[in-house]
């Protein structure tokens, strides 16, 4: 690490005195604290907190947001992320008084406009995916898969006499790592379906673990290979056959929007990632949505509350749904990313909706037939969004693994893709380009991947040699993080 004041964290420049601000003395009378407060909420001695002066704190700040890449700085291919450009214009409306200083608190008859533009984004929703009803509830889209599946849960509770009891979720062994971590927190066994040689879903597996205890199959289409399910009508009707729900992972509505809806194809419920399909700002964890939409049948179960329209024309959240699987998540859900979600889709329209799914899917195409000759793409004569390559051989040959190609792309400006996801694919490299980047950027990246994959496997293994931190110890960092600092002296 480049030892530098842009590494040191504001407690190790603090300097006892320094302030940004310092008032005028008061020119009124100022009762000592114990008559404002009861003594017992007085803290005996103020917070030990930095004291810095206001250059410091900019500068700190500004120098931190400088170390990172992100999609205003560089292009960022991290499959399966959607990791766009941005709209300025989307915060620009989040941000307006009339919804970033309401109280949600207030009166209902006060948030007239933004119950409407959450009644609409409902329908919009529902609409782009072919469902019927819509909660824009849930705070991610690992928690719209698990309140999908509390739904499931509940229904099939309510079926037991016709349905038996389902204590099963079958989940592809492509998908992401949350579908069965949501599975198990709903109380259900997830049990893996796997891909067959082309990395689709192999319907002979499918058909032997499809039992009458089955509840649910997750998939994600186009899955996370980048290839669209061709079979996922007949695989509806597998799962349907059986009595079960098919359940469809959201995650790469980009390359599908306005070209085909998941409801159509026979999805009973979904959830979206509007941070990732719709334009929200995301990275490092958050902040993001994960709206869920739904078939007639499942409606009654949905997350209280839902906006909904009285006959007057007047707005309100409706808590009176007595099937409800209850509340996941305070208030409106992240109504900040939701209003983001709610501007892009009516600044694109249906035909620009739909020319965003065709440019990331021409984009990942372009890109795909300039890295297969050097990089292998074990399932990819053609992608979706995006398409997973193989440094399988390169590591055989000379040593150089995915994680070295990855970490060396930094060196050339280019955020890493995804590495080692899915787990079906060795040495493997998830890269999307998404709708947003030109020509000559994808150019470029290709450009850089060629070339890192000519230089020295030594070169490789020592990078990134141009950023603040070069290769952390990952192991520790996901074991042992230190979120929180501590003193010097009580560090162990
Ligand atoms: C991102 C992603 C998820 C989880 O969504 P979050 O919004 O990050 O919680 C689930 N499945 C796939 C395929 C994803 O890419």
């Amino acid at each position: 690490m480049r030892n530098s004041r842009a590494t040191r964290l504001l407690f190790e420049l603090s300097k006892p005195g320094l302030r940004a601000v310092r008032f005028p003395e008061p020119d009124v009378p100022t009762p000592p604290p114990q008559e404002l407060l009861p003594s017992e909420q007085l803290a005996a001695d103020p917070p030990p907190l930095p004291e810095l002066s206001e250059p410091d704190v900019v500068r700190h700040f500004v120098n931190l947001s400088t170390m990172n890449m992100a999609v205003d700085t560089h292009t960022y291919p991290l499959g399966s992320c959607t990791m766009k450009y941005n709209p300025k214009r989307n915060d620009r409306w989040a941000g307006l008084p009339g919804f970033a200083q309401l109280h949600p608190y207030q009166p209902e008859q006060s948030v007239q406009g933004l119950l409407q533009l959450l009644y609409e984004l409902q329908q919009y929703l529902a609409q782009i995916s072919g469902l019927d009803a819509v909660s824009l509830q849930p705070a991610a889209g690992a928690q719209g898969e698990l309140a999908a599946l509390l739904i499931a849960a509940a229904y099939f509770r309510q079926r037991k006499a016709e349905l038996g009891p389902r204590t099963r979720v079958l989940i592809p062994d492509s998908a992401h790592g949350t579908n069965p971590a949501s599975a198990a927190m709903a109380g259900f066994e997830a049990v893996t379906i796997r891909s067959n040689s082309q990395g689709l879903v192999d319907l002979e597996d499918l058909q032997q673990k499809l039992d009458p205890q089955v509840a649910v199959f997750m998939i994600t289409n186009p899955n996370t290979l980048g290839l669209f399910e061709t079979q996922i009508e007949r695989i509806a009707q597998m799962v349907h056959d059986k009595g079960g729900l098919l359940y469809l992972d959201g995650a790469n509505m980009n390359a599908i929007l306005g070209v085909v809806r998941p409801g159509d194809f026979g999805a009973d419920m979904m959830h979206f990632n509007p941070h990732k399909t719709f334009s929200g700002p995301h990275g490092a964890g958050g902040p993001g949505a994960g709206p869920i939409a739904v078939k007639k049948h499942l409606d009654p179960y949905l997350p209280v509350p839902v906006v909904v329209r009285d006959e007057e024309g007047r707005f309100r959240l409706d808590y009176d749904r007595p099937h409800s699987i209850g509340q996941v998540r305070s208030f409106f859900g992240n109504v900040g990313v939701l209003i983001r979600a709610y501007a892009y889709i009516r600044t694109l329209g249906p035909q620009g909706l739909r020319q965003v799914a065709e440019d990331a899917v021409l984009n990942a195409n372009y890109l795909l037939s300039l890295v297969k000759p050097f990089l292998p793409v074990p399932f990819g004569s053609r992608c979706m969004h995006e398409f997973v390559a193989t440094a399988q051989e390169l590591r055989r040959q000379r040593g150089i693994t995915a994680m070295d190609l990855a970490k060396r792309l930094l060196d050339f400006g280019f955020h890493a893709p995804t590495v080692y996801f899915p787990i079906t694919v060795r040495e493997a490299l998830m890269i999307e380009p998404t709708e947003t980047e030109s020509k000559q950027s994808l150019d470029a990246m290709a450009q850089a991947l060629f070339r890192i994959t000519e230089e020295s496997p030594e070169l490789l293994r020592q990078a990134p040699h141009s950023t603040w931190i070069s290769r952390p110890d990952e192991v520790q960092a996901a074991r042992r993080p230190m979120l929180k600092w501590t003193p010097q002296e009580d560090r162990s």
